[in-house]
């Protein structure tokens, strides 16, 4: 079994109105962690304490992706070639949202909630942070410039705007609570 190598949506287009849908299509939400992800996985080996399974993101044959369960349910992934938990999740189709057990928000513990709100929040503040390492280079670039006695043309100082734009959007994201 392959599963199409599914890239992250940016941010702020997540999968809320998926609960709200309920046609008789086959929506994954309605699955356990534990089945979600081991149904996408291969070379799926029953360990002691979880599982081992074939790594989707770096793609070598060995099993070096660890899964294990957590309290509540909610699956502990580790690759031992390095890839982190999003480029294993993106992978298969699935974010990190997909490892916690699906339950009534009302009914979590304060500490459940603040695991959710967080892991529902990792992906845009990943994307924030590209944004302001992208534009903290074009920043280092033009400042460079001037520093070394050039003047900044039209279209570079454009380049500026649009970059303190693209900071104050970065900003926005990551100050969201
Ligand atoms: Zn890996």
């Amino acid at each position: 079994m392959s599963w199409p190598q599914k890239r992250q949506r940016p941010a702020g287009t997540g999968r809320q109105s998926a609960n709200h849908n309920t046609s008789g299509k086959h929506f994954t939400t309605n699955l356990d962690p534990v089945s979600l992800l081991l149904g996408r996985l291969e070379g799926v080996i029953k360990t002691g304490n979880g599982w081992r399974a074939r790594c989707p993101a770096h793609g070598s044959k060995s099993a070096s992706l660890s899964i294990a369960q957590g309290d509540n349910g909610t699956l502990l992934l580790h690759c031992f070639a390095g890839c982190e938990v999003h480029d294993v999740l993106a992978a298969v189709g699935l974010e990190v949202g997909d490892l916690f057990v699906r339950r009534d928000f009302k009914t979590m513990t304060p500490v459940e909630r603040s695991q959710f709100l967080q892991a529902a929040l990792l992906p845009k503040w990943r994307a924030a942070l590209d944004v302001l390492i992208h534009e903290a280079n074009v920043l280092q670039i033009a400042a460079s410039r001037m520093g070394d006695g050039f003047a900044l043309d039209d279209e570079e100082l454009h380049r500026l705007r649009i970059s303190a734009l693209n900071i104050f959007d970065a900003k926005e994201v990551l100050h969201a609570r």
